[in-house]
């Protein structure tokens, strides 16, 4: 079977259980896809970023042009 991304049904092209299974809970288990991944990795960066504005997250937001006015 072809793995494909819960979140947007894209076929995982390399797939590899490391990087691309997930574990929710004992009853359900997610396939993803790396772009898939990438965006929730840059959403919880930018998120932890602005509600935690250190030195070095501040620097994030800008150079990634996150911030917000
Ligand atoms: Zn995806």
């Amino acid at each position: 079977m072809v793995p494909v991304c819960k979140l947007c049904e894209k076929v995982i092209p390399s797939y590899h259980p490391l990087l691309n299974h997930v574990v929710i809970d004992a009853d359900r288990e997610v396939d993803i896809c790396p772009e898939c991944l990438d965006r929730i990795r840059q959403s919880q960066q930018t998120a932890c970023a602005t509600l935690f504005p250190t030195t070095a997250a501040k620097r994030y937001l800008t150079r990634t042009g996150r911030k917000k006015a």
